[in-house]
């Protein structure tokens, strides 16, 4: 795979694929602009060079129409503000208004096309669709690595078409983070999963077990593992077709040597519910009635001993639910814990980042990835079909 250094982009028309699905509040006013903010290094380069920089992104899902609210403007404004400099907004991303506008643009211009979504091609990876996209410049760039995952027009089919493709500064900053926490780590290596998607969480088990030396495990996952140790877990979020399954990873977990911890205590409630009546209670103590919505204040302390000779740190999913006050002590406690070390400590999956982000602790994380479905995947071993189609 190539990077867009890599290549003579000089004077060229250059297609920068982007993840700028930014979330945006009622009024279509961005709410978080990392993502945009990530995308600044390869756009700097490509414009250094005099290139014509022509990007392309999905925002939303308007499911292959246009759909005024998932528009791309307010990306362009605030692109704008984040380079000093124009940015010119086309009307679609395709056809005769995008080509003529390219064809006017100046070296070292900026050209922002119309949400690739408005488009139904773009989530079938249309071969027709991807062609007319790569007939737009000389030189294809995917640095849309949240997007990494999908097969998609604009990030697999479009490298057919594509006279020269290369991957961006994000894609590769990205990869290298993730290779430096999983390939070579420095040891040991501790990964802390948590959050609520249990069975996509267990594939990314299954693969950590072969290369970390400790997992925490913690969030709406551990009870499915404490159910399957025998515990009472009451109407704790538990997946029952998967306690076989949770039950073979703590075996494999003790076959491989790698130490397994899983919550001692949590907070219970009677709802999910941020007045209902909440306990600290032992895991052994949780009532039939009452379900466990966060880590309770032993575990923290036992996590943060487990995390103390940590060298690397991965970490994916929250340790309750975060987004209600009485729930968040858990996961912020972590934040400020994984914060505090003299780890490398890498942060990814959507919701994950937000919690650390609501910390203020972001700074203090060596990374926070862009790609929350993308870095699951990574950690479950599986190859990315963008990067596939890059190689
Ligand atoms: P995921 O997308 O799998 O990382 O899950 C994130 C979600 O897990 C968050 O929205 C949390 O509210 C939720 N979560 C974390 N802990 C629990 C729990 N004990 N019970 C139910 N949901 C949880």
């Amino acid at each position: 795979m190539k990077y867009i250094d890599e290549l003579d982009i000089k004077g060229k028309k250059v297609l920068c694929r982007f993840d700028f699905n930014v979330p945006l509040d009622e009024n279509l006013n961005i709410t978080d602009d990392r993502r945009i903010k990530e995308a600044l290094p390869t756009i700097n380069h490509a414009l250094d060079e005099k290139a014509k920089v022509i990007i392309i992104s999905h925002l939303g899902r308007p499911k292959g129409k246009v759909v005024d609210t998932l528009s791309l403007k307010p990306v362009a404004k605030r692109l704008e503000r984040l380079l000093k400099q124009e940015v010119i907004m086309a009307a679609d991303c395709i056809g005769d208004e995008v080509v003529n506008l390219i064809q006017d643009m100046n070296p070292g211009s900026v050209l922002l096309l119309e949400n690739l979504r408005f488009h139904p091609g773009e989530t079938t990876n249309d071969d027709e669709f991807a062609k007319k996209l790569a007939d737009l410049a000389d030189i294809y760039v995917d640095d849309a690595f949240g997007n990494a995952h999908r097969s998609h027009a604009s990030n697999v089919g479009i490298t057919k078409f594509a006279k020269e493709s290369c991957a961006g500064f994000l894609m590769k900053k990205e990869l290298n983070y993730f290779n430096k926490a999983m390939e070579n780590p420095s040891r040991p290596l501790v990964a802390i999963v948590g959050g609520s998607k249990v069975s996509d969480k267990l594939k990314v088990l299954i693969n950590l077990i072969k290369k970390v030396d400790k997992m925490i495990i913690g969030g709406g996952m551990a009870f499915t593992f404490l159910k399957s140790m025998g515990y009472e877990v009451g109407k704790s979020l538990v997946d029952d077709q998967l306690l076989g399954e949770a039950g073979e990873i703590m075996e494999q977990a003790k076959k491989a040597g790698v130490k397994l911890y899983l919550p001692v205590d949590c907070i219970v409630a009677e709802r999910m519910d941020d007045k209902a009546e909440t306990k600290s209670v032992p895991v052994q103590e949780i009532n039939p009635n009452w379900l466990g919505l966060d880590i309770g204040p032993a575990t923290i302390k036992l996590f943060e001993e487990v995390l103390r000779d940590a060298s690397t740190i991965v970490w994916n999913g929250p340790m309750g639910v975060f987004e209600m006050d009485r729930f968040s002590r858990g996961t912020f406690a972590m934040a400020h814990i994984v914060a505090s070390l003299h780890a490398l400590s890498i942060v990814g999956g959507g919701d994950t980042d937000v919690a650390i982000h609501r910390t203020g602790e972001s700074d203090n994380i060596s990374y926070i990835s862009t790609g929350g479905g993308a870095f699951l995947q990574l950690t479950e071993g599986k190859v990315l079909p963008a990067i596939e189609a890059l190689n």
